[in-house]
């Protein structure tokens, strides 16, 4: 589903990504862990190219993203290609972003009828379905104001499912909330990683990584230094900084 080759991204001149390689087939969850500034962010933005990269290749369902192929060359394509492409891939952040003026359910209901043009009636359906699969069947009309962050944090998660999206991308999704809302946002990943849904999560929750990934990668300087089953890379990681990484975060 995944599949990153030398993967380079430079800043003004610095490389923040220096050759990342990994792969993710169809219903595996990737975790990415690592510290502070080694990339994980930036690689996340660039698989939906929300970041365009400056070297290697990124391919989504075999599809290198912001380009298309004619013959063995590759093509950028236009705003709008880029935008279908990245319709298919939802994405949820460590601030949930949701439109504060607007009710969940209206959060849910905005991409499928912006970018698919869909009726009102169905849209509005579906996202009743979304929010029920959350656990928030009775919070459709309330505004993002009147909802604790755990709850926030899974209306941005049924908001980027609302496109049925074949890849999910989660950033620190848990990180800015008090711990005791940390556990009904997991249980919601969990579910979707049941379902079978493609997953790629950075996180700082090493005991989540070990249940929900089926491999976990180590980003480092902007390389994946260490990648495998998470138990062990999260139980005995072969590489030295892997290990002291995993000792400051326990
Ligand atoms: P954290 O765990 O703190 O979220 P991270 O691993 O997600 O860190 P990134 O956000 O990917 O790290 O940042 C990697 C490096 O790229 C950092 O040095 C950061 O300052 C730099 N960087 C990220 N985005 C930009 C940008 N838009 N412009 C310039 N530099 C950037
Ligand atoms: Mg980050």
């Amino acid at each position: 589903m995944v599949e990153a080759v030398e993967v380079r991204k430079r800043y003004h001149g610095t490389d923040v990504l220096r050759g990342v390689k990994t792969s993710v087939a169809a219903g595996r969850v990737l975790c990415i862990i690592g510290p502070s500034g080694s990339g994980k962010s930036t690689f996340l933005r660039c698989i939906n190219h929300l970041e365009p990269i400056d070297g290697g290749q990124l391919l989504v369902d075999g599809e290198p993203m912001g380009y298309e192929r004619r013959g063995d060359r590759l093509y950028e394509v236009g705003a709008r290609k880029v935008s279908r492409q990245r319709s298919e891939i939802g994405m949820v952040f460590q601030h949930f972003e949701l439109f504060a003026h607007m009710t969940a359910l209206e959060n849910v209901s905005l991409a499928p009828r912006l970018v698919r043009g869909r009726d009102r009636g169905r849209v509005e359906h579906d996202a009743h379905e979304l929010l029920a699969s959350v656990g928030l069947a009775d919070k459709a009309r309330a505004y993002p104001s009147q909802l604790s962050g755990g709850q926030q944090q899974r209306v941005a998660i049924a908001r980027a499912m609302a496109m049925h999206p074949k890849l999910m991308l989660f950033d620190e999704p848990t990180s800015a909330l008090d711990p005791e809302l940390v556990g009904e946002v997991l249980g919601v990943i969990r579910r979707l990683a049941d379902s079978g849904m493609t997953m790629v999560i950075v996180t700082h929750e090493m005991d989540f990584a070990r249940q929900i990934g089926d491999e976990v990668a180590m980003f480092d300087e902007g390389r994946i230094i260490e990648q495998g089953p998470a138990e062990q890379v999260l139980g005995s990681p072969t590489q030295a900084r892997t290990q002291a990484f995993l000792e400051r975060s326990a």
